[in-house]
């Protein structure tokens, strides 16, 4: 209700300030006028509030800026930086994991409720989140539910001794594939079969020592037996391969009728594969693993070996007898157990990690981004929604219990079509909405704009039909995504239109460190190349420790840093920060539902949004031509009624031309 009153408020000096007018002055860091929430002097134009807007800039803390010197960002950065997200209109962060992990990213947890010393201290922490707060900016923390690392001193407990009471925090098995068949891994629900992830063995089970493999080619069975030959080399000119451990690759001999033969010694803690090619060819056929849901292969019993198809990825062969955990992503980042998810709040990994999260909620944290939700439970909808409404109560009722205004927010990553992050809104609030982008990204690339508004009011009520308050997370890209530059092909005016798009849709929008800038990269030589280090200043040095060296120096040229593009009013950062402020400055902008609007030209994406009263035309040319065409439905457009631009835009009663790539929203 706060941040209502202010958009309203601040209204009548938005629509002087905006109209007809560039709203970034050149400059430093700041880049002029932004949304903050300071107010104005005498004689400076009313600022207005940022909380108007609901705009979330998602960071790496380990790469977003340098408090210290040390080559790693850290909190003491994001602090020194709240002017950069005023500028932007923003009013929450999400921090990438801040907790204490065993990579550089964060993702994998070794206490929940320890900051990670390389991004600083609890006390750095509370400090932003005092002078945030300050500042109307909601601190976010990435929660990950889904798995820890395997240095967690839970995980190290559990796996020391099968008598650990940590040893129900995990997912483990003596058997897995009968385990699974028989429906005892609460992780898989009501599923036989996992989508996805593999079942490592504890070093000290059966599976290491000199083994025999051998290989019936004919009848595709592998046999493996204990051995007191030598060991052999690899056979170089073999055509069948042993993969095992670290990438080790030994070449079996032929020793007649299709019958290949390898004594080794062995030491893998997932088990093995046999190849047809080896190095990076991972071909369809040329692959060999347990059918699926299989493992157990017993000591000197043939085992059926399957083929990789298009659609089918045979697992790891593991050996009877051991322990195996379960692990969704990696074998580093083993799978938490809640037990049966209808009594998840009651498991003893629940109630650990609830107990983290008040820790930062009571400290002010005021919302949860959470990791990979739909592994949570192996891809089983209703267990996950399940657990994710006891989750989300638990912290709401810890929110308030502090004196938290409003509900506390919640936002996850269902990684999925629209259907199913529909049927995710039954346990939380907000969701990631990828097919937003996805959609977007396609359509500007088709120059085809018609079609956008009604996907995205489809998207709309796909969710609405399962919660009325649901809150939809738009974004382009994030952390885990080729960037938004690359997808539209490096084009500077793609980039600002798409920047222009999401600030102009209804929803929250998160902005990702970088986009702001135009930052291009993919996941192709590394995820570290779709997260590098903010730019600050022309010449001054990045944060790059984190990153092993994968950051694309050609990229942070002076020229794309924070302090040219402030200097330069045609940038992209300015254009965030025009339609951010515009975002800002206009409630029908910020909250209003949209209605698509038809035209006569299939490049143009028109809707209106409307709330309490004011109403906007939105307007994108998703083509590369200058484009006019008449609104259907509305007669009374004027220039001096546009709010904010991007491109040539110029109105004719009801037509509208816009220039390629441009971008203007009217008052009606
Ligand atoms: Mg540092």
């Amino acid at each position: 209700m706060k941040r209502f009153l202010q958009g309203i408020l601040a209204l009548s000096a938005g629509l002087a300030l905006l109209a007809g007018a560039s709203c970034n002055k050149t400059g430093g860091e700041n880049g002029g006028n932004g949304g903050g929430n300071s107010g104005g002097g005498s004689g400076t134009p009313v600022e207005t509030g940022s909380q108007l807007a609901d705009v979330t800039y998602q960071l790496n803390v380990y790469s977003f800026a340098d408090s210290d010197g040390d080559g790693w960002g850290d909190l003491k950065g994001v602090t020194q930086h709240l002017d950069y997200f005023e500028s932007l209109g923003v009013s929450a962060l999400w921090l990438s994991p801040v907790q204490a992990a065993m990579s550089y990213h964060g993702y994998n947890v070794t206490d929940y409720s320890a900051i990670n010393p390389k991004l600083g201290t609890e006390a750095d922490f509370k400090d932003l989140i005092g002078k945030a707060g300050a500042k109307g900016i909601d601190i976010y923390m990435d929660y990950v539910l889904n798995h820890s690392g395997s240095d967690n001193a839970w995980f190290k407990e559990a796996c020391s001794s099968a008598d650990s009471k940590y040893r129900s925090y995990y997912v483990f098995s003596d058997n897995p594939a009968a385990d699974v068949a028989a429906g005892k891994i609460d992780n898989y629900a009501g599923a036989k079969t996992p989508g996805m992830g593999t079942w490592y063995t504890l070093s000290g089970s059966t599976g290491s020592g000199r083994l025999h493999f051998k290989l019936d080619w004919n009848a595709r069975k592998v046999t493996v037996t204990q051995s007191t030959e030598a060991a052999q080399a690899s056979n170089p000119s073999a055509t069948k391969w042993l993969y095992y451990g670290n990438g080790t690759e030994a070449g079996l001999y032929a020793t007649g009728g299709e019958i290949y033969e390898i004594t080794v010694d062995f030491a893998s803690d997932w088990g093995f594969l046999i190849r047809t090619a080896t190095g990076n060819d991972w071909g369809v056929g040329k692959k060999y693993g347990a059918p699926n849901g299989a493992g157990g292969l017993t000591l000197g019993q043939p085992y059926p070996i399957a083929a990789s198809t298009s659609s089918f990825d045979p697992g790891n062969i593991t050996f009877a007898g051991g322990t195996s955990y379960f692990a969704s992503f990696d074998k580093s980042m083993p799978d938490l157990n809640y037990g049966p998810y209808d009594k998840a709040a009651e498991s003893a990994a629940f109630k650990d990690l609830a107990a983290s999260a008040d820790k930062w909620i009571k400290l002010g944290v005021n919302g949860l981004r959470l990791d990979a939700v739909l592994w949570i439970y192996q891809q089983q909808t209703s267990a996950n929604v399940a657990f994710l409404k006891a989750w989300y109560d638990h912290c709401n009722a810890t929110y308030k219990a502090r004196g938290g205004s409003g509900e506390f927010y919640m936002v996850g990553e269902a990684w999925t079509g629209a259907d199913e992050i529909a049927a995710y809104y039954k346990g939380l609030p907000s969701c990631f909405n990828f097919p937003y982008w996805d959609t977007l990204k396609d359509r500007i690339n088709k120059g085809r704009g018609s079609d956008f508004a009604t996907t995205v009011s489809g998207f709309r009520n796909q969710f609405r039909s399962n919660r009325s308050d649901f809150i939809d997370a738009i974004k382009l890209s994030n952390h885990d995504e080729d960037r938004t530059a690359e997808s539209l092909g490096r084009s500077l005016d793609k980039e600002k239109l798409a920047a222009a798009v999401l600030l102009t849709s209804p929803g929250k929008p998160f902005i990702y460190q970088g986009e702001e800038l135009g930052y291009w990269g993919n996941k192709g030589g590394g995820d570290e190349y779709v997260r590098a280090p903010i730019k600050w200043t022309r010449s001054g040095s990045v944060p790059t420790a984190a990153l092993s060296g994968k950051v694309d120096n050609a990229m942070l040229s002076d020229a794309i840093s924070v302090e040219a593009q402030s200097a330069d009013e045609a940038s992209l950062l300015s254009v965030y920060r025009k339609f951010s402020k515009a975002r800002n400055s206009y409630k029908a902008l910020a909250k209003g539902e949209i209605t698509p609007v038809s035209s006569t030209n299939n490049a143009l994406a028109l809707w209106t949004l409307s709330f309490d009263g004011q109403t906007v035309l939105v307007a994108h040319n998703f083509g590369s031509g200058v484009v006019s065409a008449s609104v259907s439905g509305i007669s009374e457009l004027s220039a001096d009624r546009i709010l904010v631009s991007n491109g040539v835009a110029s109105v004719n009663g009801s037509s509208v031309t816009l220039g390629a790539y441009a971008s203007a929203v009217f008052a009606l």
